[in-house]
């Protein structure tokens, strides 16, 4: 028999004991409390249960040597569930409001912040509680967020195996105008494809190309890379635009690498990865090699099939600033 000691626990699986709530009513945000971790009282007429008004954010905070504590880009993924409500006619939450909830979440959560490579793992969440099932055209004019914690460990620690990756060009992860927002209805749309490739193709991820064209993978987003030079999609509305890619196409001019964000087809991927490397980057996977791609019935071996040097390097690079090994030169750490 295994036990499940909280190291080795599934990502997200444990919460700390404390959570930040505020509701939106009579069409303002009410004072945020803190409360324990427990369920929330909703009527079944939701908006959210019936339509789906829902969207989040995911990023962490660090403990360093010194045992201080650090936020890595909080107000960037503020300004996205801000983007991602609008996106979804939700109510928009306060910026220092949210700013306020995390804060008293992580310090309050403070002894359970895990030392690197773990993590705290934030979980904002927002979503309708209108109760009016009729309200399918109508956004909700009610709205609760929470802030939510997770302490996370490091599940691949030096970059783990190399993934296998299935090559997804019929199915889409979600609608093509809503790709930059963070809702939970495209992790629905995404589930039955995502299944279907660990099940046939023994994948670990599938990375969307519909029409050809590569767009991002479930969670993630995909970065081809060589010696000096990273090839990424261009910022549209099909796919989320990561945080942890921005971090790196910011950090990689310095180290050396040329940036090229566009359009580029799987087939030109399948030439790329003869020789170069190919990663998945977001706050779950930091930057996760790929070994393998999977097209149809066909495998192609990425590189000599190992995680890339230029892969390892980029991550090491991201982490060191994250756990104050290097110093932030772009001022994106915030200490609580
Ligand atoms: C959250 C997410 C990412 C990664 O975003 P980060 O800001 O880097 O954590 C990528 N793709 C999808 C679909 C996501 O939901």
């Amino acid at each position: 028999m295994t036990s499940t000691t909280p190291q080795n626990a599934p990502f997200g699986s444990i919460l700390t004991d404390v959570m930040a709530i505020t509701w939106y009513r009579k069409g303002q945000w009410e004072t945020s409390e803190l409360k324990a971790v427990g369920p929330i009282e909703m009527h079944p007429a939701a908006h959210v249960l019936h339509y789906g008004s829902e969207c989040f954010e995911g990023f962490k905070a660090y403990k360093w040597a010194d045992g201080s504590v650090h936020l890595f880009r909080m107000d960037r993924h503020i300004e996205r569930l801000r983007q991602s409500a609008r996106s979804l006619l939700l109510p928009e939450p306060d910026a220092n409001q949210v700013a306020e909830m995390v804060r008293a979440v992580v310090d309050r959560s403070r002894s359970a912040v895990p030392d690197a490579p773990g993590a705290l793992y934030l979980r904002p969440l927002l979503f309708g509680t209108m109760p009016n099932i009729g309200a399918a055209t109508t956004p909700t004019d009610e709205a609760c967020l929470v802030v939510l914690a997770s302490p996370v460990w490091d599940y691949f620690s030096g970059g783990g195996r190399p993934l296998s990756v299935y090559l997804e060009e019929h199915a889409t992860r979600c609608a093509s105008h809503l790709g930059m927002v963070k809702t939970g209805g495209n992790y629905a749309a995404a589930l039955g494809p995502t299944l279907a490739a660990r099940r046939d193709k023994n994948a670990d991820q599938v990375l969307f190309c519909p029409g050809g064209e590569v767009q991002e993978a479930g969670a993630a987003n995909f970065l081809a890379i060589k010696e000096g030079h990273i090839l990424t999609r261009g910022l549209d509305s099909t796919f989320l635009h990561g945080v942890t890619r921005d971090s790196l196409l910011r950090m990689a001019p310095e180290l050396g690498y040329r940036v090229e964000e566009r359009n580029f087809t799987v087939d030109e991927l399948i030439e790329w990865v003869k020789t170069g490397e190919a990663a998945l980057s977001g706050t779950a996977a930091v930057l996760s090699g790929v070994g393998t791609l999977l097209r149809g019935d066909k495998r192609y071996q990425v590189g000599d099939g190992e995680i890339g040097a230029n892969t390892k390097r980029l991550r090491t690079a991201l982490t060191s600033i994250q756990h104050g090994t290097a110093p932030d030169r772009h001022g994106w750490l915030t200490r609580v």
